[in-house]
Formats: structure tokens, C-alpha cells, sequence
């Protein structure tokens, strides 16, 4: 540890006004209430990348479907992928479930206490692992989501990018030595508040902060400066052509594999379109390898973010009662069904422009 700087400030100087503010000023949330791991593991795994507005009722429709582990232990991987439609980075659901079901059969269906053991399970990271020990077990658990990186950035002064291999031990060590023994759980619970109501991305609320008396970024008049970011890289975007195939009020549709990207979402027929072919030629290929005859024509052009590449997306339509379709991979159904399915997002927009074609 020689190579990390100590804390600016003794750790109770910090901790003991969180602690006095969050008993004034601390959240109200579903999963705050409780010490149940299930509970806390959930909203934890829905809370990543996601705000706390859009969760609360994902989680409270999540509960009622999976009121406990075992329950979703047992339920079928597509149905816990349909109550996770619209949160996004589906490999959350498929790890939630996945964990669910190590947890009943490898630990009598009680969440390991010690952060070691929780690391070990599929979709938990350390900073997860901290809060469901922390949170759950009242364990003495570091946490480091993007909440508390960028309270430690500020509070400490770190003025290099805070994503790099170096600040990532830095900022771990920090947090672990402001972890106090006890209420680790108010603690925890506070220290995300402080960052997701005070000290916020744009416009940290300095004056109004119950920790600015040791904080080295206020006082050196940086603050909202950081913490410093990485150069942005360029995100890159890709094309693809995606047809909706319909005869006598039905549409073909396929559930993709179960790993991987979007696994387990459902999407009409599809294709990429590499950088020197046009969605027409890929079209034409589409429609050969589903035995498709007749003319395609153009619904309109979808745009759609993933957290990796832009998507423009070509949507076409092709529809008649006598299609000769000769081989194909997904299944009929009826166009009042389609609501039904978990569509991955930039299909769930096609689905949008089709109510208003068919
Ligand atoms: Fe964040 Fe300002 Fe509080 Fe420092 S004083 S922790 S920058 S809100």
C-alpha cells in the first residue's frame, strides 16, 4: 500500500456528519427498509447503469412475480428476460437468474455473508459484493459504484482520469479506510445518497453539504471539475436490414440464443449490412435464404444506441398470402402477440412503425 496516498482528513471527521445527515436527510426507496440480501441484491443488479426513477417499478413488479429466491430460482430464463424488457443490458437478468439458482442448489438458498464468496457469483462485482455485505450483513464492506467514484474523487482532490488501473486501487483503498465498523449499513445507504442528491455529476450542492468542512475539492475550488474523464472514444456505427414477413395476420418472428448479446430477446428476420454493401443487396440475400419472393418495401429507418455501437437499422415489410417461405428459424405469430414478447430495443421500435402499416 505504500504507493497510495491516506486520506486527507481523519475518517470519522467524514463519516460522523454523513451519518448525522442521513438521519435528517436519507432517501425513502422499496429496497431501503429491509435486510433481506434477495431484496437488496436486486435492486443492486437493477440499480447499475440505470436511475433510481426508472427501478422502482421494475423492482416492485419484479417482487411481485419473484417474491423470493427460490421463486425465481425456479421461474423459466424468458420470463424473468420479459420483467427485464426496457432496463437494457439483458446479461443482468440472465446473470440474476443464474445466480438465483447457484445460490438455492451451492449455499441452501441463503446469500454467502463475506464479500469473497459474493464475488464469485455470476453479474455480482466487488462494489456489489460490498453492498449486499454491507447492506444485508452490516459487514465492514467497501463500496465503489459511480456514486461514491465520484464523492472520493472530489473529496480527496484526485485531479488524474478516475478510470485507469491506478486510480481504481487508489480510490478502493480510500473508500475502504472511510468504511466505518459500525452502522456500516446507514453508512453505505448514506454515502450513495450524499452523491446521488448533493454531490451530483453536474452540480455538486456545496453549500448545502454536510461533509464540505473536509473536503479537499471544494476547498481547492474544483469540485465540479471532477472527476476527470477519460478522452471519449468513438463510438462506431453499424447497419443492418431487418424485415417484417406477415401472411394472413401472422408475422414471423425468432427468440435469439440465450447467450450473448440480447440473448434471449425476441427480433424479426435480420441481417447486418457490412461497409461496402447496401441494406438492398443484404435485403435480396435475406430474402433468398428465407425462400421469399415478391417485393420488400421500405417501412422506415430506425436509429437505436446500444452501450457500444450506434444501430441504423433498414425496416422493410414484405406481405401477401401466398409467401413461400422455405426454411426459416423463428415462428408465426399473431401480430396481437407480438406485444406480448420481450423485443430488443431497436425492434421494439420497428414494432412501434408496424402498428401503423399493418
Ligand atoms: Fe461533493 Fe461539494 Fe460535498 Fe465536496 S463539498 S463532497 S464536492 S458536494
Amino acid at each position: 500500500m505504500s504507493n497510495l496516498s491516506d486520506l486527507p482528513f481523519g475518517a470519522t471527521e467524514f463519516s460522523a456528519p454523513l451519518l448525522a445527515w442521513y438521519g435528517r436527510q436519507g432517501r425513502d426507496l422499496p429496497w431501503r427498509n429491509t435486510r433481506d440480501p434477495y431484496r437488496i441484491w436486486l435492486s443492486e443488479i437493477m440499480l447499475q447503469q440505470t436511475t433510481v426513477a426508472a427501478v422502482i417499478d421494475y423492482f416492485q413488479r419484479f417482487l411481485q412475480a419473484f417474491p423470493t429466491l427460490d421463486a425465481l430460482a425456479g421461474a423459466k430464463q424468458e420470463d424473468v428476460i420479459a420483467l427485464w424488457a426496457g432496463l437494457g443490458y439483458y446479461s443482468r437478468a440472465r446473470n440474476l437468474h443464474k445466480t438465483a439458482q447457484i445460490v438455492r442448489a451451492e449455499y441452501e438458498g441463503r446469500f454467502p455473508v463475506e464479500v469473497e464468496s459474493l464475488c464469485k457469483l455470476p453479474g455480482i462485482g466487488r462494489s456489489t459484493a460490498g453492498a449486499i455485505s454491507a447492506l444485508a450483513f452490516d459487514q465492514q464492506a467497501a463500496i465503489l459504484d459511480g456514486n461514491v467514484r465520484r464523492v472520493l474523487c472530489r473529496l480527496c482532490a484526485w485531479q488524474e482520469p478516475a478510470r485507469t488501473t491506478a486510480a481504481e486501487k487508489q480510490l478502493w483503498y480510500w473508500a475502504e479506510l472511510l468504511t466505518p465498523h459500525q452502522r456500516v449499513h446507514d453508512y453505505t445507504q448514506a454515502i450513495m445518497d450524499l452523491g446521488a442528491t448533493v454531490c451530483m455529476p453536474r452540480q455538486p450542492q456545496c453549500g448545502i453539504c454536510p461533509v464540505a468542512a473536509v473536503c479537499q475539492g471544494y476547498e481547492l475550488g474544483i469540485a465540479a471539475e471532477l472527476p476527470v474523464k477519460m478522452p471519449k472514444k468513438t463510438v462506431p456505427t453499424r447497419r443492418q436490414v431487418a424485415v417484417v414477413i406477415a401472411s394472413k395476420g401472422r408475422c414471423l418472428v425468432r427468440r435469439r440464443a440465450s447467450e450473448g448479446f440480447l440473448g434471449g430477446l425476441w427480433e424479426f428476420p435480420q441481417v447486418s449490412v457490412g461497409d461496402d454493401e447496401t441494406p438492398e443487396q443484404q435485403l435480396s440475400l435475406l430474402m433468398q435464404d428465407h425462400g421469399l419472393t415478391g417485393a420488400a418495401d421500405l417501412l422506415g429507418q430506425i436509429k437505436h444506441i446500444y452501450s457500444h455501437f450506434r444501430l441504423e437499422l433498414s425496416l422493410y415489410k414484405i406481405q401477401g398470402d401466398n409467401l413461400r417461405i422455405a426454411e426459416h428459424d423463428g415462428e408465426w405469430l399473431a401480430f396481437e402477440a407480438l406485444a406480448e414478447l420481450p423485443f430488443h430495443g431497436a425492434h421494439k421500435k420497428a414494432l412501434k412503425l408496424i402498428d401503423s402499416c399493418f
